[in-house]
């Protein structure tokens, strides 16, 4: 066995944009997501609010008002 060439796995926290934190195994010492399983939509649900939205921007951005 070889020392050295495996990377040093550790526990390491999880910060989210969203102010939650989880840890997960990493070689880094500190890891920033902007986006997590807490509120990523696909697990909150607001998938289908945004998907709208976007389809309401691109009505207007299509026929939008020429003041
Ligand atoms: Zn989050």
């Amino acid at each position: 066995m070889k020392e050295g060439i495996h990377p040093k796995y550790e526990t390491v926290t999880v910060t989210c944009a969203c102010g939650n934190t989880f840890e997960t195994r990493s070689t880094a010492s500190e890891i920033r997501v902007e986006i997590c399983s807490k509120c990523h939509p696909f697990f909150t649900g607001q998938q289908r609010a945004q998907q709208a939205r976007g389809r309401i921007e691109q009505f207007n951005k299509r026929y939008g008002k020429k003041a």
